[in-house]
């Protein structure tokens, strides 16, 4: 796959009308922004266009609303809801919860401009506003998953978001790995660059995939083994180092022949975790495993309820006890890894981190990345938000704002989003 792709600056912007596809699935709550940070990243790109010349019509999605009424009835009814409540009204009124309307309102805040918030998102008032921007204002359709046809990729709705426009940038990470109308579709009407948000995480990521500098350590964790099996595979082929923490690191143990106790176990995967350990023996490339590993009775209920913890050796975990993060050897060892890299990349957590005791080896390998000199990137999710509460976000290089995007990337796989830009 080819990430060298065209971006805001490798285009003429000035006069154009410009469908900027953003990331504005923010959180709320009863209709207001608990966290603006995904309006904020979009900024550096909307100045850019707004300041030379564009008229720029951002669109994004927020949420899954429910296009249909015939969908929504289905789905109320699957979910068992009383049948009087399964009303149009309370269709409508999901929808609005939806609404892009408040992220118009911030984003005019932050710009301290007029942010024209059309009511649909290919209807007439779309249509005639898009008509009527001039260069330098801005305006925001409404929430692209009202129209059935984004997800389904639809080619009359990426035809006629195109038709407001002259020019396609793509600025929403989170969303490439995805073939929408508003990621994809859009491009085989319109010429289709990316922003910047987009142009700083292919440009990073795959630098790091194609041509990294060595050593390159990849370090994975979170749940489950065959959530990664693509990731494990794919990095085999890249790295000197692969490290495998978190839970799914109790699959490979057992496929060593350890016993696990009642820790995580993806049972179905052992054999693939074998072919793997004889895949880096192979490749030459060296994987670590825990060799020590923090235990308990049973995992912790709250998740962030006290626990009684103690550590053992990996190959010494009780029948009855199950691991719940990696051990103080295993932090050393996957810490100094990670020190003397070029190029690190992370994703998911060591332990069950949303407890406190149990944060230790997360927190160990989200310092270790802190302070490593080597280029490091941090996939979306958990261990992104690890290094951000932690206060380390300003010395990763990369933190993704992908986490299922990031993952794909990581896979080697072709992101239809990106795909679908026009090349340097
Ligand atoms: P993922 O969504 O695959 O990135 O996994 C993240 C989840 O894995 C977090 O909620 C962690 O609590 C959980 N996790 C990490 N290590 C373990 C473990 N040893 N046992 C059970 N769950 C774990």
């Amino acid at each position: 796959m080819n990430y060298a792709k065209k971006s805001v600056k490798d285009v003429d912007v000035a006069g154009k009308k410009v469908l900027l596809r953003c990331d504005f699935n923010v959180p709320t709550k009863d209709g207001v922004i608990t966290s603006d940070k995904r309006i904020v990243a979009a900024l550096p790109t909307i100045k850019y266009l707004l300041d030379n010349g564009a008229a720029v019509i951002a669109c994004s999605h927020m949420g899954k609303p429910i296009a249909t009424y015939d969908a929504y009835v289905k789905k109320q009814t699957e979910k068992g809801t009383d049948p009087e409540k399964i009303t149009e009204e309370a269709w409508q009124k999901s929808l609005k919860k939806l609404s892009l309307k408040p992220v118009a309102a911030r984003l005019s805040e932050l710009l301290g401009i007029e942010v024209k918030m059309a009511s649909d998102v290919v209807g007439e008032s779309a249509k005639a506003l898009a008509a009527e921007l001039k260069p330098g204002e801005l305006m925001l359709l409404e929430n692209l998953r009202y129209e059935k046809g984004e997800t389904k990729n639809n080619p009359d709705l990426a035809k006629a978001l195109a038709s407001m426009a002259d020019l396609y940038v793509s600025d929403a990470f989170g969303t490439v790995h995805r073939a929408h109308a508003s990621t994809a579709g859009v491009a085989d009407y319109l010429p289709a660059v990316c922003g910047f948000l987009i142009e700083k995480e292919i440009g990073i990521m795959g630098k790091a995939l194609a041509d990294p500098e060595r050593p390159f350590v990849a370090i994975l964790g979170g749940a489950k083994v065959s959530d990664k099996l693509n990731v494990i595979s794919n990095l085999l082929e890249k790295v000197d180092t692969l490290i495998i923490g978190g839970g799914m690191a109790y699959t490979f143990l057992a496929a060593k022949g350890y016993g696990v106790g009642t820790s995580l176990l993806d049972s179905e995967k052992l054999d693939y975790c074998k072919e793997m350990m004889a895949k880096a023996e192979e490749k030459g490339v060296k994987l670590l495993l825990p060799i020590d590993t923090v235990i308990a009775k049973s995992f912790p209920d709250p998740i962030d309820g006290p626990i009684d913890v103690e550590t053992v050796p990996s190959n010494e975990i009780p029948d009855d006890m199950m691991g719940l993060d990696i051990g103080e050897k295993t932090r050393e060892l996957f810490a100094e890894a990670a020190k003397s890299a070029k190029t690190v990349v992370w994703n998911g957590p060591m332990g069950v981190f949303e407890n406190p005791t149990l944060a230790k080896g997360t927190i160990a390998v989200a310092q270790a990345l802190a302070d490593s000199e080597a280029t490091t990137i941090v996939g979306g999710g958990d261990s992104a938000a690890a290094c951000e509460q932690l206060g380390f976000a300003d010395k990763i290089t990369h933190i993704s704002t992908g986490g299922g995007a990031s993952l794909e990337f990581l896979e080697g796989k072709e992101l239809p989003g990106v795909a679908a830009l026009l090349d340097k």
